[in-house]
């Protein structure tokens, strides 16, 4: 029998962009997360060499932006480099809020004091700001959102769930604006289709290359 589960927003995707928005919005309101398999497999576990972000004194958002326009080939939009850009330096310190590990660079003294996050350079940047955690960022990052997650108690996770189509206000027969009201999601428990009705749904999963 089909199952009926009813939330704020609900939240396609439960890698680094799902909990983070999830995350932010918990605190107001009721949040459920979809993954099409265990909840933390995706991209987001797998990456490796870790964030860049301007967290260095003598590195600047502008000289970020250049270096991102020019590996870009002209491919890039300025005005959303230019957003993301402004906006890493505090997602960074969000990320470590919540609880990442990002490998820290000792002082040498042994007093612990003037530690300081470890910066890379990788290929395209003309400055150190890759604030990584070891060799396994994204591990980091998606195990402590999890976690984060799984604490708050206005979030419910629900894995192995996938979202196989969105229910409109049109396909509802529903007079009005065409809104999205929720998404008919495949339970690969029991094999049904279950109803997830939400004010707001939001997918936020990485687009196939297909
Ligand atoms: C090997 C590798 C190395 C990388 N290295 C780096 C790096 O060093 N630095 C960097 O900045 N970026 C790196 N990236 C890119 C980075 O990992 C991604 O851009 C980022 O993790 C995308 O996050 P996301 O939350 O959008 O997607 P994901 O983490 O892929 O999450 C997608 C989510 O959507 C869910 N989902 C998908 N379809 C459905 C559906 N129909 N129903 C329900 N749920 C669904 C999945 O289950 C998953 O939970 C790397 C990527 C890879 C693969």
């Amino acid at each position: 029998m089909a199952l009926t589960f009813d939330s704020d927003v609900l939240v396609i995707g439960s890698g680094a962009a799902g909990l983070r928005l999830a995350l932010e919005l918990a605190d107001h309101c009721r949040v459920a997360v979809l993954a099409k398999g265990p909840i933390t497999e995706g991209s987001s576990l797998y990456a490796q060499g870790g964030v860049s972000a301007v967290l260095d004194p003598e590195d600047s958002i502008e000289s970020h932006v250049a270096d991102t326009l020019d590996a870009g080939a002209g491919l890039c939009h300025e005005d959303a480099v230019r957003f993301t850009v402004e906006r890493g330096p505090d997602a960074v310190r969000w990320l470590i809020d919540h609880g990442v590990p990002f490998t820290r660079e000792h002082a040498g003294d042994n007093s612990g004091e003037g530690d300081h996050f470890h910066l890379t350079r990788e290929g395209g940047h003309s400055h150190r700001r890759v604030i990584h955690a070891a060799d396994a960022t994204g591990a980091a990052i998606e195990t402590s959102l999890v976690a984060c997650a799984r604490a708050h108690p206005n979030i419910a996770l629900y894995e192995r769930h996938i979202a196989v189509d969105l229910i409109t206000t049109a396909k509802l027969g529903l007079s009005g604006p065409n809104r999205c009201v929720g998404a008919y999601v495949l339970d690969r428990g029991h094999g049904g289709v279950d109803l997830f009705r939400a004010r707001f749904v939001c997918i936020t999963r990485t687009p196939s290359r297909s």
